[in-house]
């Protein structure tokens, strides 16, 4: 059966639209395309089965003698389920996952085939690594790349629509070299820094007996955008872009919060139904949906998981918001900034640290003043992103996100942290001496007695914060939507790492080997006291969105790097490659290749949304233009001609000129811009940065000024309101 064929989408979770195993229960449908727990379980001899769970769970390397039998097992489970083919999924440089697909048959010469999947073809792939952004490792060595099998995080079938099912193996791709060419490799490395640095906090404290290992958790909230396909299809820089590069603020915006979690409309329901099927199939855990602030936006979020396993199920969901979106006649738009003046869109990235027994170590607990392990992690927290608000803040540069941060709506591009009063109100105690008492909330009483008393938080919420602790976690707010989130979790595992490690050296330094109880109390004081005094100013839990907070930010030294061409030089300083080198995360060339792959990337995004502008101009905003001009001029002419006075219409006409005008100088000044280019691709940035993005602007300005007085018929394009209000 043809899960997307099947549209009874109401019994998402039942036996009617489960793929093939007819599960009758959630917990049965779930993950039933992923090849992990129970299928492993029924389809693995018992030996291996323990050591492939083992790698799983701890990440300990994996006994290279069980992969043939990994193997079979798993293709012949994919050829039940109809895959033809398998392939080594992975996450280049791009930003986006690549596969590459060969079939489990071999052809043979008599005209047979046979069927073939060995413990090498799981393990190891060889896909051409030129064909990849490498960022200039590769022009020193040889192009071949290899993708090795992540044992850690699951295999699992993807089923397009069509019916076309794929076995896709995650993996790490490297080059020949084993220079990470992709953005897992780091990714694993930086947890395992992590987890090492971690465990000697817990250590300290004698908390890590039968704690093997510490993990990062990671759920991703992910917010989008449904525009009709048709309408999306008649915008060159919808399809070209992601985003429209012109159109006329609509009436209405989101002045009237009509939209944020209100009902949502029947076919995107049924729409969310399917996806959240599709994802729960495939082992990603879906769980919230809502309308977003803007029309026509939405969110979906996940429960959190494993952050090595999270991040490959956030580019999971966003291919299947796309695929299936396609399905409904939606194009799902992901891009930061689709409609300019319109709320844009973030993947709130909400991170913190577990110990393999499952204890997250950034809970506060109810005595969070006792809580000394807390307060040392929450300290080496606020340390890293105090020392390293450059990197983080480069961490989610990208060209699309420049339209949102440091912009109203969004987080400014000045890297702080929200605690809130109870934790704020700690660190006052910390700094001032010894802390004696946690702050509670108390209860909201409602007022009425048939409704429950709620039990406040000991702190509102701030959405204006691009780094908030929200209770028992930290959720970096600034990322992108389109972000692939390995890299900026790599930079925060990464800076995170250095601090904790600081913090463990200072404290076993003070408190010396096996102290007593007050001793290590006398030494965590301390060690806290100084860190706090030292790091604290890049804590801020006012407005963030306001003008005083960047005259504040920039008296306490915080950096203000608006975009991303300010930024991305944070990745190519020696404090960037010695704490990537320390930790063993990224040497000073797999580094240095990823900045080089920014700055290109941002160069081939502007030049593309430049192209796509001048093209839309030339071919359709300016013949619109040119024919409502002639009608004007027409009417004017006939008018005239019958001997009426038409004063008013002929001001128009002279009006409308003038805009057809000022967008044809505007355009031409942008054509001539963008036919200089730089060979040094930092310099081309700035440039970039610099003279063709605010020219773009201008010829946008342009745009829309003769958008609101061009006759809606004679309008190429659909408008705003017909893409995001009128359904
Ligand atoms: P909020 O309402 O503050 O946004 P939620 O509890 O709804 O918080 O969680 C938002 C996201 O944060 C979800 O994706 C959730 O799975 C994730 N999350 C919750 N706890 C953790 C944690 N310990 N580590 C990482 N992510 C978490
Ligand atoms: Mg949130």
């Amino acid at each position: 059966m043809n899960p997307f064929n099947n549209t009874s989408h109401g019994t998402q979770m039942s036996a009617n639209t489960s793929t093939f195993d007819n599960p009758t229960r959630a917990s049965d449908y779930f993950g039933c395309m992923t090849f992990s727990g129970d299928t492993m379980l029924k389809r693995l001899p018992s030996d291996v089965f323990a050591k492939l769970q083992r790698t799983m769970s701890q990440g300990t390397s994996l006994d290279p003698a069980i992969a043939n039998t990994v193997a079979v097992a798993m293709k012949d489970w994919a050829i039940e389920h109809g895959a033809t083919h398998y392939c080594h999924w992975f996450q280049p440089l791009t930003g986006i996952t690549a596969e590459k697909h060969d079939a489990f048959l071999n052809p043979m010469s008599d005209g047979s085939a046979i069927e073939q999947f060995s413990g090498n073809q799981l393990v190891i792939g060889e896909p051409d690594a030129s064909s990849f952004p490498s960022g200039g490792i590769r022009d020193t060595y040889e192009a071949r790349g290899y993708t090795a099998w992540d044992a850690t995080s699951p295999a699992f079938l993807l089923r397009n629509p069509s019916g076309i099912t794929t076995l896709c193996i995650p993996t790490a791709f490297v080059s020949w070299t084993g220079e990470a060419l992709d953005k897992k490799t780091p990714l694993l490395r930086s947890i395992q820094a992590l987890s090492k640095q971690a465990m000697r906090i817990l250590k300290i404290f004698g908390h890590d007996a039968g704690v093997s290992h510490v993990v990062g958790t990671l759920g991703c909230e992910q917010e989008y955008f449904l525009v009709e396909r048709e309408q999306a299809e008649q915008r060159l820089d919808l399809m070209m872009t992601g985003r429209t590069m012109m159109g006329a603020n609509p009436p209405k915006g989101h002045q009237l919060d009509d939209h944020y979690f209100g009902a949502i409309p029947d076919r995107v329901l049924t729409f969310m139904a399917e996806v959240e099927a599709r994802l729960f199939e495939l082992g990603v855990p879906a769980k919230t949906r809502h309308n977003e602030v803007a029309p026509s936006q939405y969110e979906l979020a996940p429960m959190f998981e494993n952050a090595n396993i999270a991040v490959d199920h956030q580019m999971i969901t966003m291919q299947v918001l796309r695929m299936v979106a396609r399905k409904y006649g939606f194009e799902c738009l992901i891009h930061e900034k689709p409609f300019a003046g319109i709320n844009g869109s973030g993947k709130h990235n909400n991170w913190s640290m577990s110990t393999s027994t499952g204890i997250n170590l950034l809970d506060p607990r109810a005595d969070t003043h006792t809580n000394m392990q807390f307060l040392v992690f929450l300290t080496a927290v606020i340390r890293a992103v105090d020392l390293h608000a450059d990197m983080l803040r480069a961490s989610i540069a990208s060209a699309a996100n420049d339209h949102r941060l440091g912009a109203n709506e969004a987080p400014p591009a000045i890297m702080s942290i929200f605690l809130g009063d109870m934790l704020t109100d700690i660190l006052d105690q910390l700094q001032t001496g010894s802390p004696k008492k946690t702050k509670t909330g108390g209860e909201l009483d409602l007022g009425a007695t048939s409704l429950p008393h709620i039990p406040r938080h000991a702190s509102d919420r701030n959405r204006t914060s691009p780094f908030a602790f929200t209770g028992n976690k930290f959720e970096f707010r600034a990322v992108g939507s389109t972000s692939a989130v390995a890299w900026p979790n790599t930079v925060l595992n990464t800076i995170v790492t250095e601090s904790i490690d600081f913090l463990a050296t200072e404290l076993e330094k003070k408190a010396g080997k096996n102290p007593s109880a007050a001793k290590l109390e006398a030494a965590v004081k301390a060690v806290l006291k100084e860190n706090i005094k030292a790091h604290r100013r890049v804590c801020f839990d006012g407005d963030g969105y306001g003008e005083a907070w960047h005259k504040e930010a920039e008296k306490r030294g915080l950096p203000n790097l608006r975009s991303t061409a300010e930024s991305l030089s944070a990745f190519s300083t020696k404090k960037a490659r010695d704490v990537f080198a320390k930790y063993q995360v990224l040497n000073a060339r797999e580094l240095e290749a990823r900045y080089e792959v920014l700055v290109e990337n941002y160069c081939t995004v502007i030049g593309i949304e430049t192209r796509t502008i001048i093209q839309m101009v030339r071919t359709q905003i300016l013949p619109a233009g040119l024919r409502t001009q002639e009608e004007l001029a027409t009417t004017v002419g006939a008018t005239l001609a019958a001997d009426v006075d038409c004063a008013e219409t002929q001001a128009d006409l002279r009006h409308y000129v003038g805009l057809v005008n000022d967008l044809r100088v505007s355009v031409a000044e942008l054509e001539k811009l963008a036919a200089k280019h730089h060979k040094d691709h930092a310099i081309e940035m700035r440039f970039l940065h610099d003279n063709i993005v605010p020219a773009t602007a201008r010829v946008r300005a342009a745009c829309d000024a003769l958008e609101r007085v061009t006759p809606d018929d004679n309008w190429p394009l659909p408008t705003y309101a017909e893409m995001l209000l009128m359904k």
